[in-house]
């Protein structure tokens, strides 16, 4: 160890987890259930940066309770479980700038169907489950931000640095530095969520992406209103494709789910801009603002009030882009390694299994007296669960509505999931997904600008009081979690070839180019960032990294 690397106190579990959202909460749980059956004291703990459980997570949500009943078969009983809005109402609509057609003669396959699902807030339902897996005696860490994979060796991943605190905007240490602890444990879940960041340096170590396409990402923009029980329609679910989002630019679509949370009448409402776009002045903020004024989705929010917004990354490249799960010491589970099903926008319960089967795998392996090696057969697993089968019939959509746009590739996807569904197989061949969200933007000299409207303050906001909704915190004084590694290149491509996209695409206001000539300067406003990881993803020329701040900072969803 070189003279001046941090000392630093370790811990030692059976299994660590990184990430307490739905698949890391899942894994901790069915791993405590297993070594409770066989009577064994084995440990867990669970890493979470966000300050508490739930804290960070942002999801639509309808979930398909498949991974739920498995998990906790009595959760319909449990009066804390707050999932009490089964979805009543389902309906696909097709938006142009004024009107709209229901999409109900498209013969979607049942697996479209929401029926049985419920709506709700998923961060809530993170913080059930983090009492339940509390209750079953894993540890959970909120606040606990880990930064750093730690490899022994032989290049085993043995655990994480987490809880690194108190270094300052200059990089010295302050007087309340600490140096975080090492937790290690005999294998390692990575469950960061779509593009980790940890995980992104697992996947570069292990080369993990080698055999699949790359992953695809959506932004998802979301508010939470209040609304009157005269406008509230129990349990009406409503998906949306087309306007605002222009064919020609990009593809979009939308959500609208009614809810009770403590019997309170809810609607959450958002819009999810697929990353591929290609023009560099399509704003997904703005889309998004422009979206809540149509009229089949205002006459759901007029008298009611936005209580909460925020915005995350959505993975969206399907089967094609899933890599390789495991690796020496640990494997990737939930949306890390990407298991959104897009044509029905939903990824939660196949995080959730994901979870599980990874715990399993662990499980069998400490059984057996393993550790730190690598469990294909959780790869093995994966590929031969439900949630293969349930990304499978899916496959071709998100390729053909990047090609042919939304409708004309949901015309030719839908036979195609159609036969799928029926026989295992379509007409059509897995269609590739090609280049990396950044690598689809064109040069702002190709594009057209896009003139959006101004919000009127009572259905459309402003980015930054919206951004005041995110209860956003971060200490001023730390190190820039935003690395640009080469701020020439920012200048001479992001700004003067593509005209600044970063001050449009990030839905929280923190990249900005100010002045002019030799005084133009890239702000970075670290302290807004509601770590949607939009950046690391759509920067052309992937020169921003996206870095963990200090443990607790980001943003503080109430019901997400
Ligand atoms: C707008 C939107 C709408 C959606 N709608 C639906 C829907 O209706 N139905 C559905 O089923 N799915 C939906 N999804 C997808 C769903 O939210 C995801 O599939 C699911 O949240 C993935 O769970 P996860 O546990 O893998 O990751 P996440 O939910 O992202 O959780 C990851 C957790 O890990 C923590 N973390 C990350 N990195 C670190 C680190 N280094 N150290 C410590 N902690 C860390 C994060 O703070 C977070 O709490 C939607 C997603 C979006 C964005
Ligand atoms: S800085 Fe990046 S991660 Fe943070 S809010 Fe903006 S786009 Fe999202």
């Amino acid at each position: 160890m070189a003279d001046d690397a941090p000392q630093r106190e370790s811990m030692e579990y059976d299994l660590v987890i990184v990430g307490g959202g739905p698949a890391g909460l899942s894994a901790a749980i069915r791993f405590k259930q297993l070594a409770n059956e066989k009577g064994e004291d084995l440990s867990v703990v669970v890493l979470e940066k966000g300050g508490e459980i739930g804290a960070h997570i942002l999801s639509g949500i309808v979930l398909d309770p498949k991974a739920l009943d498995e998990l906790l078969p009595d959760w319909r009983n449990n009066s804390d479980c707050p999932l009490k809005t089964e979805v009543k109402i389902d309906r696909y609509k097709l938006l142009g700038e004024n009107g709209s057609a229901e999409l109900g003669w498209l013969p979607f396959p049942p697996l479209m169907s929401n029926h049985g699902c419920y709506a709700g807030s998923l961060a809530n339902v993170c913080r059930w489950l983090g009492r339940e897996a509390e209750a079953l005696g894993v540890e959970i860490y909120p606040g606990f931000a880990a930064s750093e994979v730690v490899y022994d060796a032989e290049g085993v991943v043995r655990g994480v640095v987490a809880g690194v605190m108190g270094i300052g905007a200059d990089g010295q240490k302050k007087a309340d530095y600490e140096p975080g602890m090492e937790l290690l444990g005999k294998y390692v879940l990575f469950a960061e969520g779509a593009r980790g960041s940890l995980t992104k340096q697992i996947m570069n170590q292990f080369n993990l992406q080698a055999d699949c396409d790359p992953q695809k990402f959506g932004i998802g923009l979301k508010e939470v209103w209040s609304v009157p029980e005269e406008i509230f329609v129990d349990g009406l679910v409503q998906h949306s494709f087309g306007w605002p989002v222009r064919d020609k630019d990009g593809n979009g679509g939308g959500f609208l789910y009614h809810f009770r949370d403590n019997g309170e009448p809810f609607v959450s409402v958002g819009y999810v801009v697929h990353l591929n776009y290609k023009n560099p002045y399509l704003a997904p903020y703005q889309e998004f603002q422009r979206y809540k004024h149509h009229p089949d989705i205002r006459r759901y929010l007029e008298g009611g009030k936005r209580v909460a917004y925020g915005a995350r990354a959505i993975t969206s490249g399907g089967l094609q882009s899933i890599p390789k799960l495991s690796f020496p010491g640990g494997a990737l589970i939930g949306c890390c390694a990407g298991f959104v099903n897009l044509p029905r926008i939903k990824g939660t319960h196949n995080a959730m299994k994901t979870g599980m089967l990874g715990a399993e795998s662990v499980f069998a392996a400490l059984q057996a007296g393993r550790s730190g090696d690598e469990m294909t057969e959780y790869d093995d697993a994966m590929h031969s669960s439900w949630v293969q089968k349930d990304l499978s019939t899916v496959r071709n959509m998100k390729p053909l509505m990047s090609r042919f746009g939304t409708l004309i590739g949901a015309m030719i996807g839908v036979p195609d999931m159609w036969l799928r569904s029926l026989m295992g197989f379509g007409f059509l061949p897995t269609l590739k997904h090609g280049k990396t969200d950044a690598a689809s933007l064109k040069p702002a000299k190709d594009c057209k600008k896009i003139a959006y409207p101004k919000p009127d303050g009572v259905l459309s906001f402003d980015k930054l009081t919206n951004v005041s909704f995110t209860n956003t915190y971060h200490g001023e004084d730390q190190p820039v979690h935003l690395i640009v590694k080469d701020m020439a290149l920012q200048k001479s491509s992001e700004h003067d070839v593509y005209d600044g996209p970063s001050a449009r695409y990030c839905p929280a206001g923190v990249y900005e180019w100010i002045g002019e000539g030799a005084d133009l300067k890239f702000q970075i406003n670290a302290q807004n960032c509601i770590h949607c990881k939009t950046c690391d993803i759509k920067d052309p020329n992937q020169n921003i990294n996206w870095t963990v701040p200090e443990g607790g900072g980001g943003p503080a969803y109430p019901n997400m």
